[in-house]
């Protein structure tokens, strides 16, 4: 079950060998639904298209996994798969856990184990729910492994690496030598700060908004955003949007390709996005994280993320770092989506997912 942009990217990585082992039923709950964050991940990773679409995005957290839970409980009658597979930590994860785990369906959970230890998250409660609702936990690390043993999951847990890796060792070489998506930003490589941004905790409050445009206003060097919706829905109702398109180079939100050039050139990343920190870890690039905790912990303890919650003094201080001289294979070596697809044979023993 997949519904928004990052778990396109993790199924990418796992349709190829899990359709070669067992049937798929891939349900898009249609939690992100524009094209700019949807369908266009699905055709640059090449995607089989989804097989159910439910149209269930927009409402609160609440209204949306209700909505979900309902359609999901209705459709896991109809088709009775062997096992339901779910990703990372979105309402679309913990509808689909919680409704299979009600129709007595095996559950297993791609990205098990992440803890921001931060409840105010919703994504934080949406990933410890999931992974005690799993029969299978594929964990990306040894510390998600810590965190399932400590908190004595149900389920068998399985550390697998992660799969976001083997979809980067992939398509980063290409995406970085791609000078297309530099060149309509009118950046040139090492020489800016690509930025993200789209949390609840950091754009839904007034005040954190503020602070964060303050932060990207008051850094000296050149800062490239690509807008999320949300975010920008946020800026223009607060009127801040004219002063960010002045201050800083202003994109749409852009498919994986391109996202992925502009990171792997990137000076450093800001970012409050848990797959951005990954990434950059991934592509060798400083990051500075917007929040005040990560459940990617590993990145911050090799010194390759810091974590400056809105704080533009700490973010200075951050960016002015060098670059730490190791960086160890901290999430696996890529062969995560083909481990993840044994383990799912061994542990559901089933054809149809
Ligand atoms: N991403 C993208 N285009 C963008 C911004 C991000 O393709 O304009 C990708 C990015 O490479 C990463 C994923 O989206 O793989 C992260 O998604 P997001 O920040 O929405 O979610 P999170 O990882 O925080 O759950």
């Amino acid at each position: 079950m997949i519904g928004n942009r990052p778990q396109f990217i993790k199924a990418a990585a796992l349709c190829g060998p899990l359709r070669a082992a067992h049937d798929e039923l891939l349900v898009h709950t249609g939690q992100h639904y524009d094209d700019e964050l949807s369908a266009i991940f699905l055709r640059e990773l090449e995607m089989p298209r989804p097989d159910v679409e439910l149209h269930l995005g927009g409402g609160s957290n609440s209204e949306q996994t209700s909505r979900m839970l309902g359609a999901l409980g209705e459709l896991l009658r109809d088709e009775g798969p062997d096992g339901v597979l779910v990703y990372g930590d979105t309402n679309s994860t913990l509808a689909g856990a919680l409704a299979a785990a009600q129709a007595q369906i095996p559950v297993a959970h791609v990205e098990a184990g992440m803890r921001s230890f931060d409840r105010a998250m919703p994504e934080e409660i949406n990933r410890v729910l999931t992974d005690h609702l799993s029969d299978l936990l594929l964990a990306p690390s040894q510390v998600a492994v810590h965190n399932l043993l400590r908190e004595s999951v149900a389920g068998t847990v399985e550390v697998v690496g992660d799969v976001m890796v083997d979809v980067a060792r992939v398509l980063a070489p290409r995406a970085r030598a791609d000078a297309g998506p530099l060149q309509q930003a009118g950046v040139s490589a090492g020489q800016y700060l690509l930025a993200t941004a789209h949390r609840a905790g950091t754009v839904d409050d007034p005040q954190r908004l503020h602070r964060l445009v303050d932060l990207l206003l008051g850094l000296d060097e050149r800062v490239v955003l690509p807008l999320h919706p949300r975010t920008r829905a946020r800026l223009e109702a607060a009127g801040l949007l004219a002063r960010v398109e002045a201050g800083t180079t202003v994109l749409p939100p852009l498919g994986y390709l391109a996202f992925t050039a502009l990171l792997t050139r990137a000076r450093a990343v800001l970012t409050d996005s848990g797959g951005v920190q990954k990434e950059a870890y991934l592509a060798g690039v400083p990051c500075v994280t917007l929040r005040d905790t990560t459940e990617w912990v590993e990145t911050v303890q090799s010194g390759w993320n810091v974590l400056v919650d809105l704080d533009v003094e700490a973010a200075r201080a951050a960016l002015a770092r060098s670059a730490p001289a190791e960086r160890p294979e901290l999430y696996g070596d890529g062969h995560a989506a083909e481990r993840a697809v044994a383990a799912i044979g061994e542990h559901l023993g089933s054809r149809a997912i």
